[in-house]
């Protein structure tokens, strides 16, 4: 008799966590991910599956996908998915070591308890015991465990996607992180949020040269100042609100459910209300961009011929060309510029899937309703959307009202409750059999 896959998807989230995948700021290091997508794969095989296990010649950075038939192959396949790689955790900082996957006062704590490997222990979990219980989905499942999604995903989805799509052939629709949570509104009621939408993203590599030169004498062309001046700049330009369809289903929705109206034409007021949640929402009113390195310089009597800074630049659906003109106005001429893009990713908040989702809610959680939103962030839906994939955020956890949730991603003392995650693990088996 296989274990119940609530108490699996537990043991299976501490295994994980203890099983170190950072991801850190080194990019030609080694991956990490090889341990956890090894074990995984074991995992899977054990249950039955023939999971494929794939690198992208990048070495260590390990991908599992396994897929189960289901009754009607003429349907498009559902795509479950996880990153097994996490940010960097310092010990020092923790209460409890961050590679440790402790289990203590209700909650598995440790880097990627929320981000994300909570949510592949639960698909996990949930794949062993369909295989192991001969359960037969409407539809073809695609689980798919893969690499480097906290480094863009060019070693994890992004290179499956381009190199080896034939893994997800035919899958329509995907479900993975950041998504499915819930968060609990002014009046008490709890609501589940599913993500429609994210943000794209846009990485500055910018660059003034100036006149190099002596410290000590007269310099009206310093490269440091000139970067200095246009970035500062950068961090005091507001860029407009722009309402987008998912942003303002969202802030109605909340409306309807608290009964304080929404002012379509003063977002910035219902964001304000949301606490925790006004930091994650009031990023999806407008464009973001923000200096997150700067260089320059090396001896303190030197002006340098070159300064560089990184910046951080996320933009709405739909803003892509607006975002990029604004951005060389506001930086001016001197500066040279060069970027990597993420696109924005959009779907909308209707179909068998949604209607699907809301049931397994229904089903342990009465009553609750689920309410659309945009990532601020970017996932590996970007990535999955290159095969025309309709993508949803929805890693279904049942939160306590006061836990600050979103602070958790790459925070310190990263943790989960023990029992969102066997309520997940509900819920995704009933979606899973039903959609
Ligand atoms: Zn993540």
């Amino acid at each position: 008799m296989p274990a119940d896959p609530a108490d699996e998807a537990v043991e299976l989230t501490s295994e994980l966590i203890a099983l170190d995948t950072t991801n850190g700021a080194d990019t030609a290091a080694p991956g990490r991910e090889r341990v956890a997508a090894e074990y995984v794969a074991a995992k899977l095989a054990d249950a039955g599956y023939a999971p494929t296990y794939v690198e992208s010649g990048a070495p260590g950075k390990g991908n599992v996908v396994a897929r189960l038939e289901g009754a009607d192959p003429g349907r498009g396949a559902l795509l479950v998915h996880g990153h097994l790689d996490v940010v960097p955790a310092d010990p020092a900082q923790w209460s409890v070591h961050p590679f440790s996957g402790e289990v203590r006062d209700g909650y598995v704590w440790g880097r990627g308890a929320v981000d994300m490997k909570g949510m592949v222990a639960m698909a996990l979990a949930t794949a062993r015991r369909f295989k192991m219980d001969g359960v037969v989905p409407p539809r073809d499942l695609v689980f798919a465990f893969v690499a480097d999604e906290e480094a863009g995903g060019f070693a994890g989805a992004r290179w499956l996607v381009d190199h080896r799509p034939d893994l997800f052939e035919g899958a329509t629709e995907a479900i993975g992180e950041v998504g499915g949570f819930s968060v609990t509104l002014a009046g008490g009621v709890r609501a589940y949020l599913v993500e429609t939408a994210e943000k794209g993203a846009m990485w500055l590599r910018l660059k003034v040269s100036g006149t190099a030169g002596h410290g000590s004498m007269v310099n009206d062309d310093n490269a440091i100042a000139t970067l200095a001046a246009a970035v500062a700049r950068l961090q005091a330009h507001r860029f407009p609100v722009v309402l987008t369809d998912p942003v303002r289903d969202f802030l109605a929705g909340v409306a309807e459910i608290t009964g304080v109206p929404f002012d379509p034409d003063d977002p910035e007021a219902a964001v304000a209300r949301l606490g925790h949640l006004s930091r994650m929402i009031g990023a999806t009113l407008r464009d973001t961009a923000n200096v997150t390195r700067f260089e320059a310089g090396y001896k303190a009597n030197v002006v340098p011929s070159v300064a560089r800074a990184t910046v951080d630049g996320r933009m709405l659906p739909g803003r892509e060309a607006a975002f990029e003109a604004e951005l060389a106005e506001v930086l001016g001429p001197e500066v040279e510029r060069e970027w990597d893009t993420l696109p924005p990713v959009a779907t909308t908040f209707d179909g068998a899937l949604v209607d699907a989702m809301a049931a397994a809610i229904a089903a342990e959680d009465p009553g609750a309703p689920l309410l659309p939103y945009m990532l601020s962030g970017a996932t590996d839906a970007k990535s999955f959307a290159r095969l025309r994939i309709r993508h949803f955020g929805f890693a279904p956890l049942r939160l306590p009202p006061d836990l600050d949730f979103t602070a958790l991603f790459h925070g310190v003392d990263e943790r989960v409750p023990v029992d969102a995650l066997r309520f997940g693990t509900r819920v995704l088996d009933r979606l899973l059999r039903t959609s």
